[in-house]
């Protein structure tokens, strides 16, 4: 879950306003104050939290009540909307040159996720529509060049690189003149890191930056790292200018520090959340959604885009046809818990739905080796069984299990799940027409 305990701990201060029917400035102030510690041991900066505290009060106190809300739902929205504003109000988009090739510089310490994000980037752009080049520039750290091209293979997006003896100038400059001469629209130039900040690696970036003039210079950093990574962020913009940040391991055990004041202290945006090692896992950064999902009201919107970008209109509809007429096979059962498989970890999908919160995602116990398993016993059967379940008698059961590694009760149990999965499935049809003849549908 997004800012596990942070996220915990504000519900539960803000849990005890909303059953109230009046409320006095006492109770705004001990909720603020309950507010407060979270988001100092969320390892928000100190500053930031006195701010954010003092306006919330400032809104809260003595504020006209909306008349379709509690006085308590007023408070919880107006901590929403301080969230919010403390994340950057509204989404901040990349920007493209007008003239291409658009070039964004990639800079940050060592491990904070860089080159990863280098390739994500690309990726993210790709299917945008663009043509991104991948420029290694960073030649000092061992087998950062080779982690590049490997991150380029899989995306197929080509990598420039002109090995660890030239100058990084030179090979930002001599990047862009190629993806000039090779139709890319988009360069990300990926650059060195160090373990600290130090004078040489910022003059190396400050002569990329005179050299190439960027777009856009994005800083990387490591959420899980907190307050340093605040720290980083203000360096960086201090002495080199940043027009942008990107956010990773958001997935992580991170409390949230970060998130919630690297805008606040250096006024600049963040652009992306890193939320996970996959080359798919990069988000557009948006506030309002992020700061839902720390108050436990969901992201539906974020919900809805994932499942567009990943569901195939054309398909659905024809699994709907399936279903409404019984034809719904183990192929279609499988190609269902494929597509959602590429949507993310279950866990990371159901954080989204308003009103989940962690104790229940931990009641839940999602656990995707588990449709692993179910995926593996699909692909030990036949087309025939996958078509017709029917004819899976014992000694078929025995080959599937074999097949797939699981015992063979595991291979009885999902037999049965799905025939009373497809039974439900008929149920709700056969309700829908009933209903819809009754004209309670339209
Ligand atoms: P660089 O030194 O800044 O280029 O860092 P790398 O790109 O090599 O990343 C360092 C480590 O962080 C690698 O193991 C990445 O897989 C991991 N990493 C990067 N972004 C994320 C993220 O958003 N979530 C998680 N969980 N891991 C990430």
């Amino acid at each position: 879950m997004v800012f596990e305990g942070l996220a915990d701990k504000l519900q539960g201060a803000l849990k005890k306003l909303k059953s109230k029917g009046k409320l006095t400035e006492k109770d705004v102030k001990e909720a603020m104050r309950e507010v407060k510690l979270a988001l100092l041991e969320a390892d928000v900066n100190f500053k930031v939290v006195k701010d954010f505290i003092n306006k919330v009060k400032e809104r809260a106190v003595g504020a006209e009540v909306m008349e379709s809300l509690t006085p308590g739902q007023h408070v919880i929205k107006i901590v929403n909307e301080e969230l919010t504003a403390l994340m950057g109000t509204t989404q901040s988009k990349l920007t493209f040159s007008s003239k291409p090739p658009t070039v964004y510089m990639l800079v940050g310490l060592q491990g904070a996720g860089k080159t990863t994000t280098g390739g994500k980037l690309g990726g993210y752009l790709k299917k945008m529509g663009k043509r991104p080049l991948l420029v290694a520039g960073d030649i000092y750290r061992p087998a950062a060049i080779k982690q590049l091209q490997v991150v380029g293979q899989q995306l197929d997006i080509p990598v420039f690189s002109m090995g660890d003896k030239v100058n990084p100038v030179n090979i930002a400059k001599a990047g862009i003149e190629h993806a000039k001469q090779h139709g890319n629209d988009v360069v990300i130039i990926d650059t060195a890191g160090r373990l600290h900040i130090d004078e040489n690696l910022m003059d190396e970036l400050e002569n990329i930056k005179a050299e190439v003039n960027p777009q856009e210079i994005l800083l990387v950093v490591d959420a899980m790292t907190g307050q340093d990574a605040v720290n980083v962020a203000e360096s960086f913009n201090d002495k080199l200018g940043i027009d942008g940040v990107i956010l990773t391991k958001l997935d992580g055990d991170t409390r949230g520090g970060a998130a919630l004041s690297v805008r606040a202290v250096t006024k600049k945006p963040i652009k992306f959340a890193g939320m996970g090692e996959k080359l798919s896992d990069l988000e557009p950064f948006h506030p309002d959604r992020m700061a839902s999902r720390i108050l436990g009201m969901g992201d539906v919107l974020s919900l809805i885009e994932k499942a567009q970008a990943n569901f195939d209109a054309k398909k659905a509809m024809e699994l709907e046809k399936k279903i409404r007429s019984q034809e719904f096979s183990f192929e279609d059962f499988l190609d269902q818990l494929q597509q959602m498989k590429s949507m993310g970890p279950m866990s990371q999908l159901l954080e989204m739905i308003p009103g989940v919160n962690s104790k229940q995602l931990k009641n839940l116990e999602i656990d995707d080796k588990e449709l692993i398993h179910i995926e593996a016993m699909i692909q030990s059967m036949t087309k025939e069984e996958r078509k017709n379940p029917s004819i899976i008698n014992g000694s078929r059961r025995k080959r599937i299990a074999k097949g797939s590694g699981m015992p063979v009760h595991k291979v009885n149990s999902l037999l049965k799940q799905f025939a009373q999965t497809k039974k439900m499935m008929k149920q709700f049809s056969d309700m829908e027409k009933s209903m819809k003849k009754g004209g309670k549908i339209r």
